[in-house]
């Protein structure tokens, strides 16, 4: 966070920096469970070379005000910018075959459809495609955020797993993520930006085709059919940015993803809820794993803030509940520790009256991890006794973990090299050898 602030400081163009609500409403007890307040970067259509790519309409309404577009033809140069963007994946203005030469000129002298820089990209064997993203600078002294973003290519969908938050403020202690040190929110624009960049990646806009060997769903839909917010980052300590990332995302003269296949994943931040409900309208993943206050005290620390009668209620009020709309609860299944009959069968009886979908998620090792995966019978036994109180309880397979894709093992490059030189440091060898080591991690 100091990083971020410093720059802020110290350079009059970077962006400007705030304290988010979630931040305050927070409390004062939010530093025992969360390692930094987290910070806004605003989002603008700040002119000078900024990017087009992820505004909402409003913002590229005040984009072309402020290079002199009349107000009287908003609405309409909107629409042609949105069409060129968002249903056509257009990088360059020279493409807006319908938008005048004159104001085609405008606009790239004064901005650009850059997207972020795609730093690498890995493919696991089972086609799962991670890649490692930066962020535009703020500043001269701000080489960019780097947050990592995961394409699950199945035959039916392609689920496109995206980021909110680059690291989390909060520290679940089973969580990858959740261990990196700074941390801000991403801006709506950089959260719709990880979508057009998958397009580019996979070749998903018309006329564009897949790279080759690549896997892509076969039933003749789009490429990113779902989107899940489950990469780095709580979406409900960002929740403004989001819900515009997901108003943009599913226009329907643009991206057009369906509502109902995307979900918000939340730890639990319960005042957020509801108003996920009724403004984003989106399907709802609660990160349970625990079925005991204690227990979740420790795996899950905002559940001090928020334990799990607030959160099951909060659950039972989400606007648009019912059997065709229910909220998934996801339960990372932890050797010893929060696996047993028991569990199961108290997890059954909490889930009572709520239309739920049990996800169980064998867990995923990172390094320096302190848990292990429950052993694969234990997971079918307690899979066992969800399915037979009348829950679906698919165990999620793990996706990319050859890559450290799969849940809870994103955690961004720079991050990892710091971590490393910190680690080498200690150990008397010097930056050169962060680099040697490479990324085999
Ligand atoms: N912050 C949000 C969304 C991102 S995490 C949340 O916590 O819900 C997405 C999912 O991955 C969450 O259910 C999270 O608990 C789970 N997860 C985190 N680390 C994991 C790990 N090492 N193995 C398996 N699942 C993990
Ligand atoms: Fe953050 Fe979610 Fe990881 Fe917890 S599980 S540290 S809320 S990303």
């Amino acid at each position: 966070m100091a990083t971020v602030l410093d720059i802020a400081k110290r350079n009059p163009n970077a962006a400007p920096v705030a304290v988010s609500d979630a931040a305050r409403a927070a409390g004062a007890n939010a530093l025992s469970i969360e390692k930094t307040a987290e910070l806004n970067v605003v989002a603008g259509a700040a002119p000078g070379g900024a990017s087009l790519v992820g505004l909402t309409r409003d913002q590229l309404k005040d984009s072309l005000a402020a290079i002199g577009v009349p107000e009287r033809e908003h609405k309409m140069r909107v629409a042609q910018l949105w069409h060129w963007i968002y249903f056509r994946g257009a990088k360059d203005f020279s493409e807006m075959t319908n938008v005048g030469k004159e104001l085609r000129a405008k606009l790239a002298d004064a901005y650009t459809l850059a997207r972020p820089q795609v730093i690498s990209e890995q493919v696991s064997k089972d086609g799962t495609r991670k890649w490692l993203i930066r962020m535009a600078s703020t500043g001269p002294l701000d080489k960019g955020a780097e947050i990592e973003c995961v394409y699950i290519p199945e035959t039916d969908r392609g689920t496109l797993c995206v980021s909110s938050q680059v690291g989390c403020t909060l520290t679940c202690s089973f969580c990858h993520t959740g261990t990196q040190r700074l941390v801000r929110n991403l801006t709506s624009a950089e959260i719709v930006a990880q979508l057009i960049v998958a397009r580019d990646m996979i070749g998903d806009w018309p006329d564009a085709t897949p790279p080759e060997g690549a896997f892509v769903p076969n039933d003749g839909g789009r490429f990113v059919s779902n989107i899940v917010f489950m990469g780095m980052g709580e979406p409900l300590y960002n929740p403004d940015d989001v819900i515009a990332a997901i108003d943009v995302m599913s226009d329907g003269e643009g991206l057009t993803l369906s509502r109902r296949r995307i979900t918000v994943s939340t730890s639990g931040v319960v005042p957020q809820m509801e108003r996920l409900g009724a403004e984003a309208n989106t399907m709802l993943a609660i990160s349970l794993h625990a079925v005991r206050d204690d227990l979740r005290d420790v795996l899950v620390p905002i559940n001090r803030k928020y334990d799990i009668k607030q959160l099951l209620d909060a659950c039972r009020a989400y606007p648009g509940l019912s059997n065709a709309r229910r909220i998934t609860f996801e339960y990372v299944m932890l050797k010893g520790v929060n696996d047993s009959d028991a569990d199961a069968r108290e997890l059954v009886r909490l889930l009572k009256g709520i239309p739920a979908k049990i996800n169980l998620i064998p867990f995923n090792p990172w390094p320096g991890s302190k848990y292990e995966c429950s052993d694969w019978e234990r997971i079918e036994r307690f899979s066992e006794i969800v399915y037979r109180a009348g829950y679906a309880s698919p165990v999620r397979t793990p996706r990319g973990r050859d890559i450290l894709a799969a849940c809870g093992q994103l955690k961004s490059e720079t991050e990892k090299l710091r971590a490393r030189a910190r680690m080498m440091a200690e150990q008397g060898i010097g930056a050169e050898g962060v680099y040697a080591v490479g990324n085999g991690e």
